[in-house]
């Protein structure tokens, strides 16, 4: 691996005729430390926002140790490059194998649903493991997303609560909701209308999540497109959090 200050000179250098991969680990490891200083609860990195080792390698020597996964490939990912970290699987659709290669061989005790059908196949191809954290993923209006996912996932407002009473009901363990506001989130307010939202399929099912998962969508700047200040997005997330039904945080 070659150090270039900036990608300017490395086109003065070397004029590349194929593709090149910038790494900046020191921007990693900024942000891996902000968001631990400034987020009060657990911090999750959602692998899929970039795989590389390096990438997992410098978040896990800056303090990270939970992993957001998606894929049996990202959870040998995580296992290889932060051993021993914790890692939640968060795709709300999954093969019974890839559940149970989850469970059994790589330590996974957190997993998303968001139909009583996942639920089910949760329960089966877990063997009916009673140390299970299961969070609701909840559809929620993306206001102000550059990238909305609300019609990819989530459970929608009227059946939400049927589903978190029978998550509630199945694990002795933690039962969260979770929710995904859209990647590139310019709205810092998004965060605390989709709490308000969660608040109320709470209300309405009559039962406490012990964790709220606030998804990702924190903002990058790009040229044309300016987001508020991080901070507003944590302020956001601490206003929403005290108007919940809730006992811990993540
Ligand atoms: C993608 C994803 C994230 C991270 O979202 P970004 O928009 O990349 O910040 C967090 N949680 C879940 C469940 C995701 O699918």
């Amino acid at each position: 691996m070659h150090r270039y200050h900036t990608p300017l000179d490395l086109v003065r250098e070397r004029s590349p005729e194929r593709p090149v991969a910038f790494a900046r680990p020191d921007a990693v490891a900024l942000a891996a430390r902000w968001f631990q200083d400034n987020f009060k609860g657990d911090v999750f990195y959602a692998v899929k926002a970039n795989p590389s080792p390096w990438v997992l390698e410098t978040l896990a020597a800056n303090g990270v140790r939970s992993f957001d996964v998606a894929s049996v490939p990202e959870i040998e990912l995580v296992a290889k490059h932060a051993p021993g970290a914790r890692m939640a699987f968060m795709h709300p659709v999954k093969s019974r194998r890839s559940i149970s290669t989850a469970y059994f061989d790589h330590g996974v005790r957190t997993f998303a649903l968001d139909t009583h059908e996942e639920l089910a196949k949760i329960l089966d191809a877990t063997g009916h493991a009673k140390d299970l954290n299961l969070m609701v993923r909840l559809g929620v209006a993306a206001e102000g997303a550059a990238y909305s996912l609300s019609g990819k996932f989530g459970v929608d407002a009227h059946e939400a609560p049927d589903l978190l009473l029978a998550a509630r009901r199945a694990t002795q363990e933690l039962m969260g909701v979770s929710f995904h506001v859209g990647s590139q989130c310019m709205r810092p307010t998004a965060y605390q209308a989709a709490m308000s939202q969660a608040s109320r399929a709470l209300v309405r099912a009559g039962v406490f999540a012990d964790v709220v998962d606030v998804g990702g969508g924190f903002p990058s700047v790009y040229p044309g497109m300016v987001p508020p200040a991080l901070a507003d997005y944590m302020d956001s997330i601490d206003r929403g959090f005290a108007e919940m039904m809730v006992h811990e945080t993540t």
